[in-house]
């Protein structure tokens, strides 16, 4: 009676990376990724910065910083993996004025415990890097980077095997005790055993719909 093992509501780079993760862990699973765009990564996914963020400024020992810090590894990894642009450039956290110092130092000292290679730079040696910047001191975080991803989406779309249903969106959701059942706009309705919401800024709307506060 199942149309697939998991439903994932949501084709940003968290559903999809979850697509991904799943049908790693467990070969067979099917899993079925619900986006109600035409493409993958149309909302925050497709329009960041592009940072691959190092996890300095995350508290030590946290899951946030232990995340931050492998997931760039990963992200890096499975850029060039699949052979989507991406650099590491690295990025310049730059003190201008003497109030800003102390906090400059509490920064390296974070970085350092959370393993992320951190190098306290002087004046004369911040223009090395950036000549067009000034400070009184400034760190360089050697791990900080950029990609695309958008192509990074497309690519865990694509490496899933998930089937991915563009121009679906949820607008019902029925909780069950063998699973889930949801419909979308369009009509069409679709039985899980598990539903997993990775609905990026509408997350709330569909834990509503799912029954939840
Ligand atoms: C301006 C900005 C800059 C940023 N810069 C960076 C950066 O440089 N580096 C970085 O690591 N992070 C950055 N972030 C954060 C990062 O982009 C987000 O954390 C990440 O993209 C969230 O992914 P997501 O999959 O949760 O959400 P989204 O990418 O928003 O995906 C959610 C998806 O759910 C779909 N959806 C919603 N409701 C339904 C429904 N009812 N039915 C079906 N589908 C539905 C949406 O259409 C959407 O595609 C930035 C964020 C912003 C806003």
């Amino acid at each position: 009676m199942f149309d697939c093992d998991v439903l994932v509501i949501g084709g940003g780079i968290v559903g999809l990376s979850t697509a991904y993760a799943l049908t790693r862990a467990a070969p067979g699973t099917r899993v079925t990724v619900l986006e109600k765009e035409h493409a993958p990564a149309r909302h925050q996914t497709g329009r960041n910065s592009g940072v691959i963020h190092s996890g300095i400024y995350y508290r030590p020992g946290s899951l946030k910083a232990r995340f931050a810090v492998e997931g760039a590894a990963e992200m890096v990894k499975f850029c060039a993996e699949w052979g989507i642009p991406h650099e590491v450039t690295g990025k310049l956290v730059v003190a201008t004025s003497r109030d800003e110092l102390p906090r400059l130092h509490a920064l390296v000292q974070r970085g350092r415990e959370n393993g992320i290679p951190v190098r306290e730079l002087g004046p004369a040696q911040i223009s090395e890097y950036e000549p067009r910047v000034r400070g009184l001191a400034a760190i360089h975080v050697g791990t900080t980077g950029i990609c695309d991803y958008t192509a990074v989406a497309q690519q865990l779309a694509e490496a899933s095997g998930a089937s991915i249903l563009y121009g679906a969106e949820v607008t019902v959701i029925d909780r069950r005790p063998w699973g889930v059942a949801v419909r979308t706009a369009d009509g069409r309705i679709l039985r899980a055993r598990v539903l997993v919401n990775c609905a990026g800024l509408h997350c709330d709307r569909i834990a509503r719909l799912a029954g939840d506060d």
